[in-house]
């Protein structure tokens, strides 16, 4: 706290991963020697930079970009770039560092990133979010590349602004490098089923999750907060499975539809009209929006997707959860749950599926990217879906084995949190002091 003052949300995610590692330490001492704690929560390197853009008034503007370069311990940077007002050096450093463990947990070869800048998307023109994002990718360029660092997407940042980082670096390079940043269009190297991968990956680890105790999305109710990337495909996936999504919500407010939520009309609004979900009831006028985005949290369900944004679901959620007799909660957004909302859930058996396991989906389907781009191939969306569900299926159980080997058994934070570490330290002492 010493060294990082002012980075409440990067202490939180510490405090977070180190209360789970004690019993690791007693079993495996060499972690000390090695001080492999004060070395992981330093990054390899952090980038500050000035974007300047000129908006459509033609004043000049200003953000700040960031990107960590947290751990190559196991391969090249990896994780999402935020565009977001509240974007500063302690959320993209929690966010880096949770990359590290959720990218070790993937199986697949690649160390912890993230970036971002405090730029703020919402009532932008199309060419004013182009402007800012070649002006942040004049700088960024020089620091990713395929076998260095490799960008993607995260709040604010989809589709169109990663296809406008991806021209302007090819501008800049001269070269078609593909493999510099995934969550890109198909037609210029995306993979199928990469948009769909987090939401569609966090039912996958909930229904494993579910079904070890004889439970199953079949069935359940459902709320989902947010009504982006993540938020969209979650529900798709929980509806195919049988269950009925009432509830979603955007920083306005949130819609309860006692239908089940319409996905076309969701996908239309947000995904190509960009407008706000209080228009959802002029489509649906049966359903209700209310003002206030917490308000999510007092809907009955049996299963609750946290997937909009950091610390949106507290202790006073948690108890209204409870009180309402949910029974499993599964966090697509990055740290949505407070540590006092976690013990909360753990306490009253809430089954609980935490972010760094449940929603490692999407950057599993990004390093299948960079495997189809190497070898320039494309897979199939069956292909691709079926490699995500095997993943999804073994993050699960090695979390689950972890817990039970260390005391924790069920515990899916501590598991994944040692099962994450465990790999990541290993590789730092093999590569040596560096
Ligand atoms: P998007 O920008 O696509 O969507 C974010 C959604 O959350 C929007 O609907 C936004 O509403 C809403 N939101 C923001 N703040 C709040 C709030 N306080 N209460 C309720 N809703 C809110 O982002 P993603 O879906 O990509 O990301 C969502 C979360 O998932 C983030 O935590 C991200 O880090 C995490 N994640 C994303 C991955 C991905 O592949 N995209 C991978 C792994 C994790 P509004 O439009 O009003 O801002």
């Amino acid at each position: 706290k010493q060294r990082n003052p002012h980075e409440s949300e990067f202490h939180q995610a510490v405090k977070e991963i180190f209360l789970s590692l004690t019993t690791v330490f007693a079993k495996y001492p060499q972690y000390i020697e090695h001080n492999i704690l004060e070395r992981i929560v330093e990054p390899e390197r952090m980038i500050t930079f000035r974007v300047p853009w000129v908006d459509d008034k033609g004043k000049v503007q200003v953000n700040r970009g960031f990107r960590v370069q947290f751990n190559s311990a196991i391969g090249p940077y990896k994780g999402g770039l935020r565009f977001h007002p509240t974007v500063n050096a302690s959320i993209i450093k929690f966010l880096g560092f949770e990359q590290i463990l959720k990218n070790s947990l993937t199986g697949q070869a690649i160390g912890g990133g993230k970036g971002g800048s405090d730029f703020d998307p919402k009532g932008k023109s199309d060419l004013e979010v182009m402007r800012f994002t070649q002006s942040f990718m004049t700088e960024l360029y020089r620091h990713i590349g395929p076998d260095i660092d490799v960008p993607a997407g995260d709040i604010g940042v989809g589709a169109r602004e990663i296809g406008y980082l991806f021209g302007q670096y090819k501008r800049i390079r001269g070269s078609y490098e593909a493999g510099i940043l995934t969550g890109k269009g198909i037609g210029y190297g995306g993979s199928l089923a990469r948009t769909e991968a987090t939401g569609y990956g966090v039912v996958y680890f909930v229904q494993e999750m579910l079904q070890s105790k004889g439970l199953s999305f079949e069935g359940s109710t459902v709320t989902v907060s947010g009504s982006g990337n993540v938020s969209i495909y979650a529900i798709e996936k929980a509806v195919e499975l049988g269950a009925k999504v009432v509830a979603c919500s955007d920083s306005n407010g949130y819609i309860y539809d006692e239908k089940g939520i319409d996905l076309a009309t969701l996908k239309q609004l947000k995904e190509v009209e960009r407008k706000r979900l209080s228009e959802y009831t002029d489509i649906h006028p049966h359903a209700m929006y209310f003002e206030g985005s917490k308000g999510i949290w007092t809907v009955p369900c049996d299963i609750a997707l946290p997937c909009a944004t950091q610390n949106e679901l507290d202790e006073y959620d948690a108890e209204i959860l409870i009180s309402n007799r949910v029974k499993a909660i599964g966090e697509g957004a990055n740290m949505p749950s407070t540590l006092e909302a976690i013990d909360l859930f753990h306490n009253n058996e809430v089954l609980f599926a935490p972010a760094k396991a449940a929603n490692a989906g999407g950057v599993a389907v990004s390093s299948l990217e960079m495997a189809q781009n190497s070898s320039r191939i494309s897979w199939t969306f069956e292909e691709v879906d079926a490699k995500l569900q095997t993943i999804m299926k073994n993050i699960y159980e090695n979390s689950l084995k972890a817990s039970e080997e260390f005391g924790e058994p069920g515990n899916l934070v501590i598991g994944s949190n040692i099962a994450g570490f465990i790999k990541v330290a290993d590789n730092m002492i093999a590569q040596g002091v560096i």
